[in-house]
């Protein structure tokens, strides 16, 4: 069951969308404003032009498990995420737990 949020939390949500939203708008920005990737592109070009993709893919999935009512639930094991790891980073996908197990 999907709990509709109200007041302080709809507020929290609110915010916690624009935050999503302005990070994805970065991204995209970053993104448009790279030389198009090529065959003499250098791999630190390369790397960030990868990093910065990932993480707009990150962001989005975030915005999507926000429309579902799974955000903050871990993808991998369905635990909670951390309040405070997702405060440090809005698109976090994984509970400390499970990050550690992959590192
Ligand atoms: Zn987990």
């Amino acid at each position: 069951m999907t709990l509709k949020p109200v007041g302080a939390q709809r507020a929290y949500l609110d915010e916690l969308r624009s935050e999503l939203l302005r990070a994805a708008y970065r991204r995209t920005h970053q993104l448009g404003a790279l030389p198009p990737p090529g065959v003499d592109e250098d791999v630190v070009q390369a790397a960030h032009r990868a990093s910065v993709q990932r993480i707009l893919g990150q962001v989005h999935a975030a915005l999507d498990r926000l429309d579902a009512g799974t955000y903050g639930e871990c993808v991998a094991c369905g635990r909670l995420v951390a309040l405070q790891d997702l405060r440090r980073c809005p698109w976090t996908e994984r509970c400390g737990t499970c990050i550690r197990s992959t590192v």
